[in-house]
């Protein structure tokens, strides 16, 4: 067997623990009973450990070096095929990782990360930030710590970073997310001055069979492959990869407000057309290449399909008389250009996850902001609260009644998640610009979704965005396909142009 081969033999051992996993995790969402978390909590440790042993074996680190692989030349001599320099630089990135962090600090991560999850809960629910400040301060620290061990010369927020989105750094960032900052407040101020838009008949009640019905009816229109996934209901929707020829997506159906089935169907079901559309060629299958390249590229594709086409007035010229017909009565006497001003309706928000096109990312740079200050001294945890409330009036015009709904609202930094908060708005930036290079390619996505035809949508990010997996770097990536670097004024025009037609300015 040839050394390559060997390695992706190996890789595809960890794949298959991780997949193993995964299927816990899965089923512990889902369908486990409330008396097996114990056990499954022991089932997961077990897998866990396995997968990480053979993720971070010497025998992978050998052929890396024998390949030519090191840290500075991850790829190895460029007189090897491109895929094998691609597959090097990925699992040497991946190795290295794994191997930098010592298993004492592993394991106590681990265990800190629990309690600091169940303070979280109980925190958020009494509304009671003095209980969780302690906590954070142990995540922070940890995080720091880690930071330290991957890449002691570099600023610790940027090591953070590159975990979640590889190649960005707090610098980019701060000059990306300050331009679109100010256009996103601006635009915001414009749709304030303009009459509201009155969407109460979302929140009709409505069963959730019947949307349960429509569900199934968009994941079909969306070419979700039902031989290769399945949906399910948790409380919060996710997307999980057990395996090659297996996503799946869960949803949730509140009986009052249809639309949060409606279109976190269609965001997961993006997340799960990226999965499934990722090269199914010997070279990628089972190994650490058949993977997404980054988070961000994960939620461009996502929010592209729940966004940029699910709340497109050209998508429900296509499929508002189905869904007024699975949802009857419903939506009885809702007209089309009706129905589409409620669901894009604008309104600055307290809570993230139900926030509208246009406050979302604001919420995101928010939190951007706040934890680059707390990963580097520059925020102390007590003041955090504080500087929540401030930011939140400074970028939305609201302020938060109490902390449950304030700073904390997320479970990342709980979990310890610091540097991961960036991707969600990234997502945004990525998907417009991708966007406008199917139509700079001579591509009328716009015109696409009004005939019905998603097809040609899909086969466009399969061939540019999925089939490559974890070949590029997402900011190589996105520049490869789109011939520039990441610029948000494309995203900032699509939401422009998008609000002008709906707030009449
Ligand atoms: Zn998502």
């Amino acid at each position: 067997m040839k050394p390559i081969e060997r390695l992706r033999a190996l890789d595809a051992e960890a794949k298959l623990l991780e997949h193993i996993g995964a299927i816990l995790g899965w089923d512990q969402e889902t369908y486990m009973p409330e008396g097996a978390i114990n056990e499954r909590a022991d089932q997961l440790a077990f897998i866990e450990a396995l997968s990480h042993d053979k993720a971070t074996s010497p025998e992978i680190g050998r052929i890396l070096d024998d390949l030519g692989s090191t840290e500075g030349n991850p790829g190895g001599p460029e007189s090897l095929p491109t895929i094998d320099r691609a597959y090097l630089r990925v699992l040497r990135r991946t190795y290295d990782q794994a191997t930098k962090l010592p298993s004492e600090l592993v394991s106590e991560i681990a265990k800190a990360t629990s309690l600091s999850q169940a303070a979280w809960v109980e925190a958020r629910k009494h509304d009671d930030f003095q209980a969780f400040a302690p906590h954070l301060s142990r995540m922070l620290e940890f995080n720091k710590r880690i930071a330290a061990c991957l890449a002691p010369e570099k600023r610790p927020y940027d090591v953070l970073l590159d975990q979640y989105e590889e190649g960005s750094t707090e610098a980019q960032l701060t000059e990306v997310f300050g331009a679109l900052r100010t256009d996103l407040v601006a635009l915001l101020e414009r749709i304030q001055g303009r009459p509201q838009i009155d969407d109460s008949f979302l929140h009709r009640p409505c069963p959730a069979a019947a949307q349960a019905e429509a569900s199934a009816y968009f994941m079909k229109v969306l070419s979700f492959d039902s031989r290769r996934g399945r949906l399910d209901t948790t409380e919060h929707p996710f997307t999980t990869t057990l395996g090659d020829s297996d996503v799946r997506i869960t949803t949730r159906y509140i009986e009052d407000y249809f639309p949060s089935s409606v279109f976190s169907t269609i965001h997961e079901s993006g997340h799960a057309l990226y999965e499934m559309g990722i090269d199914p060629s010997p070279e990628y299958r089972r190994t650490s290449l058949a993977e997404a390249s980054s988070m961000a590229v994960h939620e461009s594709q996502s929010r592209l399909w729940e966004n940029t086409v699910g709340r497109s007035l050209g998508f429900w010229l296509q499929h508002l008389p189905r869904l007024k017909q699975t949802l009857a009565p419903v939506l009885d006497g809702v007209g089309l250009e009706e129905f589409y001003r409620a669901i894009n309706r604008v309104e600055p928000s307290l809570i993230r996850t139900e926030a509208d096109e246009v406050t979302y990312s604001l919420h995101v740079i928010l939190r951007f902001e706040l934890e680059s200050r707390l990963i580097s001294g520059d925020l102390a945890v007590d003041d955090l609260p504080g500087a929540w409330n401030d930011g939140m009036k400074r970028l939305l015009g609201v302020v938060p009644p109490n902390d449950a709904s304030g700073c904390l609202q997320d479970i990342h930094w709980a979990m310890g998640s610091f540097g991961y908060f960036p991707s969600y708005a990234l997502g945004n930036l990525y998907g417009a610009q991708l966007w406008d290079a199917m139509k700079a390619q001579g591509l009328d996505p716009k015109a696409s979704v009004e005939l019905g035809d998603l097809g040609s949508i899909l086969s466009w990010l399969r061939t540019n965005v999925h089939k490559p997996g974890s070949m590029y770097k997402p900011g190589e990536l996105v520049e490869r396909v789109t011939g520039r670097p990441l610029d948000p004024s494309h995203f900032v025009r699509y939401l422009n142009d998008k609000y002008a037609g709906i707030y009449g300015f």
